[in-house]
């Protein structure tokens, strides 16, 4: 097969990886550019440029967009689908999951276990905000945040509504959500590949920080996941749309609580932590998925 990746860092460890595990395979494998690209919607015939020439025809494309280019990164992998290409994850599903609330909002509709959550518009509904989702500690959000920047544990009432009142002046969204302090700093990263989670981690923070993830110094180790995890992991991916996704999950007193879903997860720390070659899986996954007489039939 041709296998494009749509990524800005083709040196990235899960990059390196993906590409390693699918030449191993026999496919050919390309590095794109996301903001590199340039389209035509207009046309009858969608196409993708990239370097001043048409791009050639895929029969998969990965899609690895990172936070920052969400929106571009969804209009192009939009345009492979447009084009009849299969897409590892579907923009629809890429958007999703990087919403917090929308995510959130729909996992709940599934009955998914999720931390309590409380999001206003207005600074002036903040006490409200803060007592709806129980009081503190709390801890605050942003809608948009990667990599644990930008969420905050408030310890009192009045801290967390300075923190909202901050936020929200600023216009930034944010949601509130119960400190889940039994999880003691330490959440569960399950790998879900097709509908099965093929890998799990367990993260924890580094002294004295509630957060726990690896960009935060935290570490990661192997997860022996209960059956109530696994299946809420499952249903968290199937919810969002995802292929392959990563499910975050906190042990809480009342089960596991779903944090977010991640649609481009990085392959290093779940690779070394499990000693699993989840690239290699990902490739079969395509292979199995990626139906090449289908691949161009359906641009309109
Ligand atoms: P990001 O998407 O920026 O990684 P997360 O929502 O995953 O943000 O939060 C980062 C880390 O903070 C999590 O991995 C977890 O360890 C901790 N954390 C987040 N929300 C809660 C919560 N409600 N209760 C306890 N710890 C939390
Ligand atoms: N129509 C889908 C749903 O209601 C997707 C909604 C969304 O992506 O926000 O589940």
């Amino acid at each position: 097969m041709k296998i494009a990746m749509l990524s800005r860092n083709p040196d990235l460890y899960s990059h390196r990886r993906l590409k390693e595990a699918a030449e191993a395979r026999g496919h050919e494998f390309e590095v794109i550019n996301t903001t590199r690209c340039y389209m035509n919607i207009a046309s009858r015939r969608p196409e993708i440029y990239y370097n001043g020439e048409l791009l050639p025809e895929y029969d998969a494309v990965i899609p690895r967009i990172g936070a920052s280019v969400t929106f571009y990164g969804m209009a192009v992998v939009r345009q492979f689908e447009m084009m009849g290409v299969y897409c590892l994850n579907k923009s629809i599903a890429i958007g999703r999951s990087r919403d917090k609330l929308r995510s959130m909002q729909l996992m709940a509709r599934e009955g998914i276990g999720l931390p309590v959550t409380t999001f206003a518009y207005d600074p002036k509904q903040t006490e409200e905000v803060v007592q709806l989702a129980g009081g503190a500690p709390l801890v605050i959000k942003l809608l948009e945040g990667t990599q644990g920047v930008g969420v905050v544990l408030a310890d009192s009432d009045r801290s967390a509504r300075s923190v909202i009142e901050a936020f929200r002046g600023a216009k930034i969204n944010i949601m509130a959500q119960e400190f889940i302090k039994e999880a003691k700093g330490t959440d569960i990263r399950a790998f879900v590949i097709g509908g099965r989670v093929v890998a799990a981690m367990k993260r924890s923070g580094a002294e004295g920080e509630f957060r726990s993830n690896l960009h935060r110094g935290g570490s990661a180790q192997v997860a022996k996941i209960s059956p109530e995890e696994r299946s809420t992991a499952i249903r968290a991916a199937k919810t969002m749309g995802l292929s392959v996704c990563g499910v975050d999950m906190l042990r809480s007193n009342h089960g596991p609580v779903v944090m977010e879903v991640n649609s481009s997860p990085g392959i290093e720390g779940i690779e070394k932590a499990t000693e699993k070659d989840v690239a290699t899986m990902i490739i079969e996954h395509i292979e199995k998925n990626a139906d090449p007489s289908k691949t161009r039939a359906k641009a309109v």
